[in-house]
């Protein structure tokens, strides 16, 4: 199974078996965060289930398979939010259950992979609760989410929960060292990061967010040294606040960790840990967790995409480092 990640492949098999067993359900909610996988889960899955030669996995020869992979297969129904649209319509749902009533195309099975499930309103989940009431033979609906909040019960107690999850970084380690080559400390970092989401910890690790990370320690530094301006600093992020509270709580992070003994290994960011070291000096873990809480705050007002003015926010935080630079100065 090359095609499923490793720490996907468990399940997966789990679920071939319950197709060989004559127990495959009529729907699964696949649920796992972005960046672990999910939807190559649900295409292989698919694809398989399609597949006229499957064995492991899918041929990848056969005429169904060579649809598949072309993106047309008339046996296999893709639904997502529609571009600019952020639900999931009921026109959708009726489409696509219509579709799914037809005979098979090709003799085999049916297949919906809906994408995100908890995007879907309240006429759009009636329209599918119908069909999973009546489900027909050789069908299979995939519902994916990354939440089960948004999920009404109708639907949940008519489909098998699969929760994909990762169980250990080490084979999260092993498989990017497979794609990338080898092992950095960003990547190393990115898994810590990002636990759950080997795809996004690639991406942060590779992409070279680390470099702009050092610039921001540098000048966080200046700020709590007494040398830079704060309405400055704020400007120079203006264009990546959002990205640039996100350091800077990780940042605080690693600097709590340094206030305590022997916590140097968890560090997310050991390539800084020698301006890390200056910060956790020069001010106390008082000063710092008050500095988190706005932090946290700012990161609210981001999420929720907040009309107040982010930007006076943001200078007001690094306002308020020159603050406890000042204020909470270690006492030895
Ligand atoms: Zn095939």
């Amino acid at each position: 199974m090359t095609s499923i990640e490793v720490w996907n492949q468990g399940r997966f098999k789990r679920v071939q078996d319950q197709f060989q067993q004559g127990s495959l359900p009529h729907a699964i909610l696949l649920m796992g965060p972005e960046g672990i996988g999910r939807e190559n889960f649900a295409q292989s899955l698919a694809e398989w289930l399609l597949c006229l030669n499957r064995q492991d996995e899918a041929c990848g020869e056969c005429k169904s398979c060579f649809l598949f992979e072309a993106g047309h297969h008339p046996d296999y129904h893709l639904l997502d939010i529609e571009q600019d649209k952020t639900q999931i319509s009921v026109g959708q749902v009726r489409e696509l259950i219509t579709a799914m009533q037809e005979s098979s195309h090709q003799g085999g099975w049916k297949v919906a992979n809906i994408t995100n499930v908890q995007a879907m309103n309240a006429s759009s989940f009636n329209a599918l609760l119908k069909t999973l009431e009546e489900p027909q033979d050789n069908t299979l609906l995939i519902l994916q989410t990354s939440q089960l909040q948004g999920v009404p019960l109708t639907i949940r107690s008519r489909a098998q929960l699969l929760s994909l999850s990762v169980d250990g970084s080490e084979e999260v380690k092993a498989w990017l060292i497979e794609r990338q080559g080898n092992m950095t400390q960003a990547l190393e970092a990115a898994i810590n990061l990002f636990p759950q989401a080997p795809y996004k910890a690639e991406d942060f690790g590779v992409n070279g967010d680390t470099l702009k990370y050092a610039e921001f320690i540098v000048q966080i530094n200046d700020l709590v040294a007494g040398k830079g301006s704060p309405i400055e600093m704020a400007q120079f992020w203006h264009e990546e606040l959002a990205d640039a509270v996100f350091w800077m709580q990780l940042m605080v992070r690693d600097i709590l960790l340094l206030q305590q003994a022997n916590k140097e290994a968890d560090l997310l960011f050991m390539q800084q840990k020698q301006e890390l070291e200056g910060l956790a000096k020069a001010i106390n873990g008082q000063g710092w967790l008050l500095l988190l809480e706005k932090i946290n705050e700012l990161q609210r007002l981001i999420k929720q995409k907040s009309p107040v003015n982010l930007m006076a926010s943001w200078q007001s935080l690094l306002i308020f480092v020159t603050q406890i630079a000042s204020k909470y100065k270690p006492l030895d």
